[in-house]
């Protein structure tokens, strides 16, 4: 465990794992922690604060969103931490999936395509205490080269089809968890790294914000 806990709304986190993670399937213990202790509602706009715990996906500015807290939990279940790992995020946002990784994970990166959000996200991991999250404005279908290998990353928008750039960046029997088009909607897909070859695994249907840049979507999708 990283940081301190925000004031306020515990009562609303036991009652968004109990009514909306753990009826469906969640039963990480690292993971229903992380949900039991980060402080959702200060990662989204003051406005929205009373329906941060809602089964739903909210605004945070800039056209983007901060993900339903199942598709979070799910993701970060997905990747399969047990507890001090180096992992990857893709898509920053609001920095909220950043420290439910940050609970469970020794080290978290993120890249984030908007300065603004890079730097939202950032002040509140950093009024939160949080000292083991690094976020980089730029192109996440690129990955972030300097620190790889990862054994974990998550793409948090959705992308057109796997980036080779972050399967490359995984460590051996490392996973990405990534929003895949099949051409009629997303699919959640786990990419497991063995040797020179990877199993993939789909998980379910999905809806992300496009993932944008090189390996991704063209500017003009958002
Ligand atoms: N993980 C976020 C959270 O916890 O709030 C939610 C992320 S939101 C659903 C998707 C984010 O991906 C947006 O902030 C968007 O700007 C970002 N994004 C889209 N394409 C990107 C890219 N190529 N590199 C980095 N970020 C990207």
């Amino acid at each position: 465990m990283q940081a301190v806990n925000g004031p306020g709304f515990e009562s609303e986190r036991k009652w968004m794992v109990q009514t909306q993670l753990i009826p469906r399937g969640i039963s990480d213990k690292l993971v229903l922690d992380a949900f039991r202790k980060v402080p959702r509602h200060m990662f989204v706009p003051d406005a929205f604060a009373d329906s941060a715990h809602n089964d739903y996906p909210l605004p945070i500015g800039g056209g983007q969103t901060i993900s339903q807290p199942y598709m979070v939990a799910l993701m970060t279940e997905c990747l399969g931490l047990k507890g001090g790992e180096k992992v990857l995020e893709i898509g920053t946002g609001s920095g909220y999936q950043m420290a439910i990784l940050a609970e469970i994970a020794g080290e978290v990166y993120s890249v984030e395509r908007l300065q603004e959000l890079a730097d939202a996200a950032g002040r509140h991991l950093e009024a939160l205490g949080y000292k083991n999250c690094f976020i980089k404005v730029g192109d996440g279908t690129l990955g972030w080269e300097e620190k790889a290998p990862y054994d974990g990353i998550v793409v948090t928008a959705g992308a057109p089809k796997i980036p080779p750039s972050l399967v490359r960046q995984l460590k051996e029997g490392g996973r990405l968890v990534i929003p895949v088009d099949c051409g009629f909607g997303q699919v959640l897909t786990i990419v497991e790294r063995h040797g020179p070859s990877f199993k993939t695994n789909e998980v379910c249907g999905c809806v992300f914000v496009p993932l944008i840049g090189k390996e991704g979507w063209p500017e003009n999708s958002s």
